[in-house]
């Protein structure tokens, strides 16, 4: 197949590149670099099944050929990335959602829009189910990114539903891997950064809100699935393994024993969820998918990857 990612040099992408390419097919990545980063797709230069273009997929997109599957992957996605680009992100959610799935009708592709947990916002219900409806602040400061995500749903859904254009919903938590950058402030790949520096490790609040946090490469094969499956209303892919922020923290030290820092506390940011964790019984039963990659496994690979990165060994 020809398949075309937005967002194509984003940390998420770059590693469904790699196992869209594993299987042969063709991929074709579009990006407009506002968080998305070259490096992420520098090992794939010279693979002629591969092709970068840099645009905005909040302009009308005109590619030649033939395109089987769209990934809507493009926006940025850390607290941090999104609040500072706050009106791209709420464009490439609702505009580039729309142009893309009118360019899925025209070449008659799949179209498959990667939406979050953060449209469950501060959750009521916890473990969060696909037929919760969610708890978001409409003008807070995350709602640049939630409620455009939510509309990228409901975008979707009207496509389908009046245009039958063939679409797919993932609600993604959080993940973490190799190629994260290391300054968006997301946890993992900060306390990473941090520990291997030396520095204090920031801990927001007291650090008793809780994650689940899902391997990279658990979760693009998720992400694969849910294209190549039969189901069109949304599906929770992440960890369901839930522990604190303070506990991630703790586990980020021990696995780098050299490490000198210690934990310190900072200012919990407003809207900061209290609780997250998916219910992933609908992609187990769909798509027989649940992540096997173990967190000490997957803290220890991407400790490795920073290790020469970001110490300058
Ligand atoms: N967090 C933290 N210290 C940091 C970065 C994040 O304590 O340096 C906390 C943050 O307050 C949140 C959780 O870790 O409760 C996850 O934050 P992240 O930015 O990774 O993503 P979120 O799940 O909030 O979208």
């Amino acid at each position: 197949m020809r398949i075309l990612i937005s967002g194509g040099a984003g940390f998420l992408s770059s590693h469904l590149t790699d196992l869209l390419l594993s299987q042969g097919h063709e991929v074709v990545g579009v990006d407009n670099f506002i968080t998305g980063n070259r490096d992420n797709v520098a090992h794939l230069s010279g693979n002629d099944k591969y092709k970068l273009i840099e645009a905005d997929v909040c302009e009308p997109l005109k590619i030649d050929g033939p395109i089987d599957r769209i990934y809507h992957m493009a926006s940025p996605a850390s607290p941090i990335g999104y609040v500072k680009h706050q009106v791209a992100t709420v464009k490439v959610n609702s505009q580039g959602t729309w142009n893309l799935l009118e360019l899925s009708l025209e070449k008659n592709a799949r179209f498959l829009v990667a939406s979050t947990s953060e449209c469950y916002g501060d959750p009521a219900v916890h473990p969060q189910r696909e037929d919760y409806w969610g708890n978001v602040n409409p003008i807070g400061l995350r709602s640049m990114y939630d409620e455009p995500k939510r509309f990228a749903e409901a975008c979707t859904m009207a496509y389908h539903r009046e245009r039958k254009a063939d679409t797919r919903i993932i609600r993604i938590f959080n993940t973490y891997g190799p190629r994260m950058d290391p300054y968006d402030g997301r946890v993992v790949i900060s306390f990473i950064r941090q520990a291997l520096n030396n520095e204090p490790l920031t801990v927001f609040g007291d650090g008793k809100q809780t994650r689940s946090l899902c391997y990279v490469t658990d979760l693009v094969r998720g992400i694969n699935l849910v294209m190549e499956a039969d189901f069109i209303e949304p599906i929770n892919l992440g960890n369901p393994q839930e522990l604190t922020i303070l506990d991630i923290a703790k586990e980020v030290l021990s696995l780098i024993p050299e490490s000198k820092s210690t934990i310190t506390h900072q200012p919990m940011p407003p809207d900061d969820p209290k609780v997250r964790c998916p219910d992933i019984t609908r992609a187990k039963q769909i798509l027989g998918w649940q992540p096997v990659v173990s967190r000490r496994e997957g803290l220890s690979k991407m400790i490795e990857f920073y290790r020469d990165q970001l110490t300058g060994r």
